[in-house]
């Protein structure tokens, strides 16, 4: 079983370690420390008696070579004093060989005194108590191997003295190099087991912020691998579940949306034979004006009325469906823009004089030809003139303009009527969508106009927008490409319109 364990759990884990690390190498340290304190002042207190003992077996020397040889002549040698300060010597030097138990050198250096001491005491201070002069050179020689060996046991005491300092030193100092070592390793340590815990993050982390950006850039099918500590292995399936139902959602909106798009392509197309008979039954009544009276006449023109509008109605939604389902087709073939503008101006007149409107149309000179569906970019156009036409008062001025711009032709269509605001101009090619101002309220419409219009000229590999400033009118482009020597020079249209265009 692989074990994962969790974020705080791995976090706890690591400061344990950390703390249990520096605590043991502190301990070891500060015990060690103390430990060189304690013998260092234990050898110097050994050593400082070692010279106490030192100096009394000097004393104790001086005392006998006394005894041995008064100072004045009208003293005599006394053996008394001569075992007195003997003693005194043996004494001290039991003394010392206590303290230089473990110093084999020093212990050579008192041993060398004591016999030099028993030597010169056999040899010089006997005879002299028993008043034989001893031969000088004898007396001489003995007396300065005891003074000789008495200084190097006092000199080599206050060396090792001095070496037990340096040595306490270099241990102290080694012994903090070790310990700063020690602090620094565990701290190296707590170092690598926390990145190591942050890696163990990051790259399940990332593949969460990886996932998540292609998520929100529409891409339904993103899972995670799902790994990490338990939190985020467990933000990870979340993460898919989400997805899960995420793409669950879509298919079944997708779903839904299709069968929509049927029922409208269905419904629309069903409706259309009824209407355009009944359209033309109307229209065949109204032509009949003399077998009429005046009420069937006005009833037979208000039927063929509504069923135009019904039937454009009808139209506008089939073409929608069809655009939506990839089916809505065109058929672009080399076009000059003149007379396409000229014969939708021609068109459109009536309804501008018939609203006394001032209605112009201007097209650039010597303007490309274009390749495209003149039947469906004259119902573009004939959608943006209708909608200027409706939406102006009377008596404001429309305008029809083509022209070249850059590598495409643009058309823009504008009047001087209410306009649209910032907020209004966002919708304005959203289905069924209608401005709520007086204007757009008390016309009819369907909102369905300015959708297809966009459709179509994508479909066409085009552009359209609008600009419009509240009160001072608006204005509508759309930008097609222009036709080089038979072939356009087009643009990718978008994957939907694009389907529709090569089906
Ligand atoms: P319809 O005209 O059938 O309502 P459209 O899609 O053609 O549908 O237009 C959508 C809405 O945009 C209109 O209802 C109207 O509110 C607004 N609109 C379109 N053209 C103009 C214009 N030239 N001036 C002001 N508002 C306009």
């Amino acid at each position: 079983m692989r074990v994962n364990p969790s974020l705080t759990a791995r976090l706890r884990i690591g400061f344990l370690v950390l703390f249990a690390l520096l605590l043991i190498v502190s301990l070891l340290g500060v015990g060690r420390l103390f430990q060189i304190r304690v013998n260092y002042e234990d050898d110097i207190t050994r050593y400082f008696q070692l010279e106490l003992q030192s100096e009394r077996l000097r004393s104790g020397f001086i005392l006998e070579q006394a005894a041995a040889r008064p100072a004045t002549a009208h003293q005599k040698p006394s053996q008394g004093e001569l075992d007195a300060a003997a003693a005194s010597f043996t004494n001290a030097a039991g003394e010392a060989r206590k303290l230089t138990e473990n110093d084999t050198e020093l212990t050579q250096k008192l041993n060398r005194l004591v016999i030099s001491q028993t030597a010169w005491r056999k040899a010089v201070a006997q005879p002299l108590i028993h008043e034989e002069v001893p031969p000088a050179r004898v007396e001489s020689k003995l007396t300065s191997a005891v003074t000789n060996s008495g200084e190097a046991l006092a000199s080599g005491t206050s060396a090792a003295r001095a070496a037990a300092r340096e040595d306490a030193r270099t241990e102290t100092r080694n012994t903090t190099i070790l310990v700063a070592a020690g602090l620094g390793g565990a701290l190296l340590a707590a170092l690598i087991l926390f990145s190591g815990l942050i890696n163990s993050m990051r790259a399940p982390l990332g593949r969460l912020v990886e996932g998540a950006r292609r998520l929100a850039g529409g891409d339904l099918r993103t899972r995670v691998e799902v790994g990490g500590p338990v939190e985020i292995a467990s933000l990870g399936r979340a993460f898919n579940e989400m997805a899960n139902s995420l793409e669950r959602d879509a298919r079944e909106r997708d779903r839904v949306e299709q069968m929509k798009d049927d029922f409208v392509l269905t419904v629309s197309h069903e409706l259309r034979t009824p209407v355009t008979v009944v359209k033309g039954f109307a229209e065949m009544l109204t032509a009949q004006r003399k077998g009429l009276n005046s009420r069937q006449y006005e009833a037979a023109e208000v039927i063929a009325e509504s069923a135009g509008q019904l039937q454009k109605m009808i139209n506008d939604l089939l073409d929608l469906a069809r655009s939506d389902a990839g089916k809505l087709r065109i058929e672009p073939e080399i076009t000059a823009v003149r007379p396409l503008a000229q014969r939708i101006g021609r068109q459109m007149r009536p309804h501008f004089e018939g609203k006394e409107q001032q209605f112009t149309v201007s097209v650039e000179k010597d303007l490309p030809d274009i390749e495209a569906d003149a039947g469906r970019i004259g119902q573009v156009l004939a959608n943006l003139l209708t909608n200027a036409n409706k939406y102006s008062p009377e008596g404001s001025q429309v305008r029809l303009a083509a022209t070249q711009v850059g590598d495409e032709v643009e058309f823009a269509v504008s009047d001087n009527g209410p306009g649209l605001d910032e907020e209004q101009l966002e919708h304005v090619f959203d289905r069924f969508w209608r401005a709520d101002s007086s204007e757009s309220q008390s016309v009819g419409g369907t909102g369905l106009g300015l959708a297809i219009a966009k459709s179509l000229v994508e479909l066409h590999g085009g552009a359209i927008s609008a600009n419009s400033s509240p009160g001072e009118g608006a204005t509508f482009r759309f930008v097609l490409p222009i036709a080089k020597d038979g072939r356009p020079k087009r643009k990718e249209p978008s994957s939907r319109t694009k389907a529709g265009a090569a089906s």
